[in-house]
């Protein structure tokens, strides 16, 4: 799924602590927000293996959750929420399309992978691929609760993560077009190093 349904994600799995504690809603917030992100932070550095951690995220968070439970202040419950937000990212990568330049083609098997297991997990395709009419559905679902139960700053990031999503889900498929017309005029030695769902094109 496309980063801003993992921030949306992240966001709306915070909004119960929120609820109950509202002084630790900035924390949980700015926690879950970047944990929702930190995965992709590999976008170009063995993407959906560096950072995704499908099995190892879950014991960190169970770790993390009982510290904020025990001593429930912003520090903790943010490095909780930052784990959580993580754990689902890479959840939701799993129900969502392939590691390839076109996942529509779906042509490869490759979802997320599992270092527990050392192997790649195969996309489920709940949703079809990052960008698609469904995940841009998914991302206005989860924004809806989240306008209307939280308050600035955190509005607006859902409304920017909103806009930018539309533009993804708009450009989806014209943006593999352009990246394959750059890698046929870029020299062959600078693409040897490019990530390989690149280099398949
Ligand atoms: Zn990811």
């Amino acid at each position: 799924m496309m980063l801003p349904t993992h921030v949306l994600a992240g966001l709306a799995i915070a909004l119960p602590i929120a609820t109950i504690a509202p002084e630790l809603a900035p924390a949980a917030f700015a926690g879950a927000a970047a944990g929702s992100v930190l995965p992709d932070l590999d976008m170009y550095a063995g993407h959906r293996r560096t950072l995704h951690f499908p099995v190892y995220y879950l014991p960190l968070t169970s770790v993390a959750a009982i510290l904020a439970l025990a001593v429930p202040m912003g520090a903790t419950v943010g490095l909780a929420y930052l784990f959580a937000g993580a754990a689902l990212h890479c959840r939701m990568d799993e129900f969502g399309g392939s590691l390839e330049l076109r996942p529509w083609a779906e042509r490869s098997e490759r979802g997320v992978y599992d270092h527990y297991n050392d192997e790649w997990r195969a996309p489920r395709r709940l949703i079809q691929y990052d960008g698609s009419p469904g995940d841009l559905a998914m991302t206005g679902l989860l924004a809806l609760p989240l306008l209307v139960l939280t308050g600035e700053p955190v509005n607006w990031l859902v409304i920017a993560a909103m806009l930018v999503g539309i533009t993804y889900a708009v450009l989806r498929k014209w943006l593999a077009d352009v990246v394959e017309q750059v890698i046929a005029l870029t020299p062959r030695s600078i693409v040897a190093y490019l990530p390989g769902r690149y280099r398949e094109s």
